[in-house]
């Protein structure tokens, strides 16, 4: 199965991922993770990439299409995947489908999450706290001023990726501010009853 999971930052994308990951067996692919891996690493990537992440901005196109299409076809990706965190621009939808079609690939869905953006912030501050808690890294953009230029990135750039997915009959939306097990189960009705219909 491949998937897409699409919402703003703090909309539960990352929790979802995780456990359909877990019931499909299927690798959540978060261009977010690979970018803080590389700049953790200080990969070339991460070196260029840091300044732009830690400000809230958007990574360039060319470099996340490049990360992605390395990473759909490693062999730990052949059941399927999700992405999480990714296409995030239309020209990074477009680039997705070019190379699904080149690797002879179909997507089963795309699902967003939609959310309250009056309650974003607060998820936010709430993962920062429960990170530093836990002894975690706390994100370098879990801050007010990092999440508002992310929160207009995603207007801006990530909306018309809903858009598009919805002209091409692909996009399934579920209400994200349910409770964690209620937004799991009803990903699984439009996964099981909806995807291909
Ligand atoms: P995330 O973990 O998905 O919230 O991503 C964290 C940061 O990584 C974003 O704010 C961007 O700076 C960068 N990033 C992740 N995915 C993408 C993407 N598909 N396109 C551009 N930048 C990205």
């Amino acid at each position: 199965m491949r998937l897409i999971l699409l919402g703003p930052p703090g909309a539960g994308k990352g929790t979802q991922a995780a456990r359909l990951m877990q019931k499909y067996g299927i690798q959540q692919l978060s261009t977010g993770d690979m970018l803080r891996a590389a700049v953790t690493a200080e990969t070339p990537i991460g070196l260029k990439a840091k300044a732009v992440m830690d400000a809230g901005g958007l990574v360039s196109d060319d470099i996340v299409v490049g990360i992605v299409a390395e990473r759909i076809q490693q062999p730990d990706a052949e059941r399927g995947f999700i992405l999480d965190g990714f296409p995030r621009t239309l020209n990074q939808a477009q680039a997705l489908d070019a190379m699904l079609i080149e690797k002879h690939m179909e997507l089963d869905a795309v699902i967003e999450l939609k959310v309250d953006e009056a309650a974003l912030l607060d998820r936010i501050s709430q993962r920062a706290k429960e990170m530093q808690a836990a002894g975690k890294p706390v994100r370098a953009d879990d801050n007010p001023e990092a999440f508002k230029t992310r929160l207009d990135a995603y207007r801006t750039l990530t909306a018309p990726v809903s858009d598009y997915y919805a002209g091409t009959g692909q996009l399934r939306t579920t209400d994200g501010m349910a409770a964690i097990d209620t937004v799991t189960d009803a990903i699984d009705k439009l996964l099981t009853h909806d995807a291909k219909a």
